[in-house]
């Protein structure tokens, strides 16, 4: 099955942890998610992105647009497989602009991102190429966290759906059972 293919491929890059980790976000997990790890060779990032395309053919999209940093590789690789340009929106004051690129009038867009969790940043762009005169026809990415709670108009179409519990530190099981913690990135604390 690709969820289980991939899986495999995301614990061997070191891109899917099981540890005791602190997050960015000050909370506490027993698993750590970071695409960049899996997305570092090209040619995993090339499969993920064939199989994307693979599901989002039938939204006939004209071009993929990522939020970067996070979206860019697997954007580019899904709009490889689609033939179809690829632009990415960046952060300037706080907010998603197209920087780069006009955007094309009219074209059918997908949104493409590494991780999916609440669905923000791809509903931003969405909102963006639309006030562009686009249409935002669908959202994919590799995984997808969000437990179905995401704020996308749509079901965003992911290779895998994993809910990763959360802790807050006084809660967490694995500080009452005296496992060392890990800030992912960083060596033991
Ligand atoms: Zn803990």
């Amino acid at each position: 099955m690709l969820g289980e293919k991939l899986l495999e491929m995301l614990k061997e890059t070191g891109a899917y942890l099981e540890g005791h980790f602190l997050l960015s976000s000050g909370l506490h997990s027993s698993h750590y998610l970071q695409c960049a790890m899996l997305l570092r060779y090209p040619r995993y990032a090339a499969f993920v992105g064939e199989e994307i395309g693979k599901l989002v053919m039938a939204f006939d999209p004209e071009v993929v647009v990522s939020p970067a940093l996070g979206g860019i590789i697997v954007g580019h690789e899904v709009a490889r497989f689609l033939d179809v340009p690829f632009l990415f929106c960046e952060r300037e004051g706080g907010v998603f602009k197209l920087r780069r690129f006009p955007y094309p009038k009219g074209k059918r867009a997908l949104v493409v991102e590494d991780v999916i969790t609440t669905g923000g940043s791809s509903s931003e762009v969405g909102s963006l190429i639309e006030k562009e005169g686009g249409v935002w026809v669908h959202t994919a990415c590799i995984i997808d966290r969000s437990g179905g709670k995401h704020s996308l108009p749509h079901e965003p179409t992911s290779l895998l759906k994993l809910e990763l519990p959360v802790f807050k530190p006084e809660d967490c099981p694995l500080c009452k059972k005296g496992i060392p913690i890990y800030k992912p990135g960083s060596r033991p604390l």
